[in-house]
């Protein structure tokens, strides 16, 4: 099991915000209970729709920026857009949004937010 000490690359592995070495995920979207490595009690976090703000923005801005160049450089049919698009905004908002979710998570206990109610006993 890869530790990582960095909150950023803790959230992109999926980590617990506090060892950087136990998963903080039990399925794709669903929380563990408790870090598998130091105990951390996960229960009470809130992430709520937080994470989706940021991903609509990114992939928002890189969908219309990408059409708006493939139509102004190379003029393709909208039939291309229709089957470029709609897939490529789903892939990347599903790749996305487990990572910020995570970032969310280890921002709630690094900023000990009262929602999460995580212990700050080894803090
Ligand atoms: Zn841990």
């Amino acid at each position: 099991m890869q530790k990582t000490d960095s909150p950023i690359l803790s959230s992109v592995f999926g980590r617990c915000p506090r060892c950087g070495g136990g998963h903080l995920f039990a399925g794709y979207l669903e929380v563990a209970r408790s870090c598998n490595a130091c105990g951390l009690d996960y229960t009470g976090h809130d992430a709520a729709d937080g994470p989706v703000v940021p991903i609509m923005l990114i992939v928002g801005f890189l969908s219309a920026v990408g059409a708006l160049w493939l139509e102004l450089t190379f003029h393709p049919s909208i039939w291309l857009h229709l089957i470029i698009w709609p897939p490529l905004i789903l892939l990347l908002s599903l790749a996305l949004l487990r990572p910020f979710k995570a970032l969310f998570i280890g921002a709630q206990f690094k900023l000990r937010a009262e929602g999460g109610k995580f212990p700050d006993k080894n803090l």
